[in-house]
């Protein structure tokens, strides 16, 4: 039997949004494409119907996701459409389920306010802390050179390396914040990074923010010199990510896998809560108590 001959440069395999647009593309680019579709139309998960009573309903194409940064939002404002700028309706519980409604408006307006103040826009991730060697703000510095994600580095905090930190690029350094806003900056980003070294005189003796994070449901990625990482609170894969210090490269790479995932940043931030619940000031105060108690029967018995 004869081989079908294809005349075609490429053969783009969906007819759904990506594929059609990547097959207009490479149209464009003077190419010969050959467009394979399973289904009987185009349009895969997007596509238009005609209700019994002869209306179009557009599935899947609702809304322009992510429209501050949607190539579509220009095409349209240009076609003179007027753009619904307000938040798209997934981002409301239809019923106050444990979480009154009006109390998820005051939470997305802390969280707006936030951006606009500082002048945020997109995903972000957060760094808190000193602006320091022994923190790993160097190793931060050169890992970000190397993320490919589309991604902000802000950063919360001052130190002696706040110069090489307003330099890097895609990053926005601002400063000290004062505290009751830092929940509401670990709640705006993705996830939180602490990518602490051990040096002669420093070992990050257990970095509260990995904590305040994880109470925003915010994974942290963290080094092996962490406390946080040696008491078992961040665990690698479980409730954040656990790198080498002094490790750009792996830094690089977490980074990169936690911008890309959605659902594994859901999965360990969910983790990350419940795992932090345990750590408050009940549970500190008995901590204390029974360090103070261990201490006074040792006392006891050398006296003896
Ligand atoms: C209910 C619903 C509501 C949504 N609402 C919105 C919205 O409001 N705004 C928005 O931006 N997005 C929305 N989405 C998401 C949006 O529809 C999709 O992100 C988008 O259509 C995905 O396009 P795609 O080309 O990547 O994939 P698909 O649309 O899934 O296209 C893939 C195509 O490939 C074909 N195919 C797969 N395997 C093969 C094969 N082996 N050989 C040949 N053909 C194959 C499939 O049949 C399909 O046609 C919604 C989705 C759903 C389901």
């Amino acid at each position: 039997m004869a081989e079908p001959v294809i005349d075609a440069d490429v053969a783009v395999v969906g007819a759904g949004a990506a594929g059609l647009a990547a097959a207009r593309r490479l149209l464009d680019l003077g190419l010969r494409v050959l467009v394979l579709e399973a289904r009987d139309r185009i349009g895969g998960r997007s596509h238009t119907v005609i209700t019994a009573n002869g209306y179009a309903a557009d599935l899947g194409c609702g809304w322009l996701h992510s429209a501050d940064r949607n190539p579509w939002t220009d095409i349209a404002i240009a076609q003179g459409r007027t753009i619904d700028r307000t938040p798209p309706p997934w981002s409301r519980l239809a019923l106050p389920v444990g979480f009154p409604l009006a109390e998820q408006k005051e939470f997305r307006d802390a969280l707006d306010a936030f951006r606009e103040r500082h002048g945020l826009t997109g995903p972000f991730a957060l760094y808190a802390g000193r602006l320091v060697a022994e923190k790993g703000v160097d190793v931060l510095m050169d890992a970000w050179r190397s993320v490919s994600s589309e991604l902000t580095l802000v950063v919360v905090g001052d130190g002696p390396l706040a110069e090489a930190v307003r330099a890097a690029p895609r990053t926005r350094l601002l400063g000290p914040l004062p505290r009751p806003e830092l929940p509401v900056a670990y709640a705006t980003a993705q996830f939180a990074l602490l990518p602490s070294i051990p040096t002669p005189r420093f070992l990050e003796p257990w970095g509260l923010v990995c904590n305040e994070a994880m109470h925003q449901a915010r994974p942290v990625i963290a080094t092996t010199a962490v406390g946080a990482v040696a008491g078992g609170l961040v665990r690698d894969q479980q409730t954040g990510l656990v790198v080498p210090p002094s490790d750009s490269r792996a830094l690089a790479e977490a980074i990169d896998r936690l911008a890309a995932d959605p659902a594994l940043r859901v999965r360990l931030g969910e983790a990350a809560r419940a795992s932090v619940a345990a750590y408050n000031y009940d549970a500190m105060v008995e901590a204390f108590d029974r360090a103070l108690a261990t201490a006074a029967i040792a006392r006891t018995r050398n006296r003896r």
